[in-house]
């Protein structure tokens, strides 16, 4: 693998407006499962050879945050726990590292990933458990796991919405850096790099390797992480009653070229009442609440 294809790989940001679940309509779905109703895609093998190993080096880039604008929205120091910010980044080696930071506090419930800030490889959330709700599949493998408190949250966000008569399912929760980079490898080989990042995210980049975010169906699995999920009783549901529970839809309609993804009624990311709430109550975005730079910027 050359140096130059590494760091295309790694370190392009252009490609935008494009599946943060690691898909959108494309076949090569978000994460494929082995007896879901929806996956069409087999479970991944493993790891290929052409997989880009980032070599990282500690770099002391400027914040990646601005100044506090006068729009009312949260400044990172008004968090506690999140702060995508100040903190000198772990970047990848190569021409253009200068547009990706490393998320300073990956184990924060709050904490701001996206094409700009990027996870580690060797992040792996230590309190991942099972959520006990019901998924689209029934094996016990990793995409059903959340972190402890998410996993809580969402098992309430469920009960509340059957009690609407709304029945939820979850397609694909966490995602280790391996398997992104596994999927994405293999769609590289099938498609090619650049069509790839169209429907696949890079290894890093994907929120699911938070343990703090699920892709959510009706449980008859229909449209599952498809674009058909838009409108739907469930998503309707979702949109109204997830801030209740602490969860925010992380890619809404109307602010692709803020979060550099295209709206995904279906994935929801775990941040806590208090952030979740005022989240939906400004009807902003992640970014706009941390005034981080915009991820298309
Ligand atoms: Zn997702």
């Amino acid at each position: 693998m050359s140096k130059p294809f590494i760091s295309a790989l790694l370190i392009s940001v252009s490609i935008s407006l494009l599946a943060g679940c690691g898909n959108t309509a494309s076949p090569a779905t978000d994460a494929p499962t082995t007896s879901s109703i929806s996956s069409n895609t087999p479970e991944p093998t493993q790891a290929t050879s052409a997989s880009p190993s980032p070599k990282t080096s500690v770099s002391p880039l400027p914040s990646v945050s601005p100044a506090a604008t006068a729009k009312g929205t949260k400044s990172p120091t008004d968090s506690p726990n999140a702060k995508p910010t100040a903190t000198p980044a772990t970047t990848v080696k190569g021409e253009k590292n200068d547009d990706v930071q490393a998320v300073a506090k990956p184990d924060s419930i709050t904490a701001l990933v996206n094409k700009k800030l990027v996870l580690s490889e060797n992040y792996e959330p230590n309190d991942l458990v099972y959520p006990d709700v019901l998924f689209t599949f029934k094996e016990k493998i990793e995409k059903r796991k959340m972190r402890k408190e998410a996993a809580e949250a969402l098992k309430q966000l469920f009960d509340g919405a059957k009690e609407d008569g709304i029945h939820l399912a979850g397609v694909s929760a966490y995602r280790s850096y391996s398997t992104q980079k596994t999927l994405f490898n293999n769609y590289v080989k099938k498609d090619g790099l650049e069509k790839a990042k169209t429907y696949s995210a890079v290894p890093g980049q994907s929120e699911h390797q938070t343990g703090l975010s699920i892709d959510v169906t009706g449980s008859d699995g229909k449209c599952a992480v498809q674009d058909c999920f838009g409108g739907t009783k469930e998503a309707v549901w979702l949109a109204k009653h997830s801030a209740e529970y602490g969860f925010i839809i992380r890619y809404p309609e109307g602010k692709e070229s803020i979060t550099g993804y295209q709206y995904e009624p279906w994935h929801i990311r775990y941040v806590g009442t208090s952030v979740s709430k005022e989240i939906a109550a400004k009807n902003i975005t992640m970014e706009e609440y941390y005034n981080a730079v915009p991820v298309t910027k």
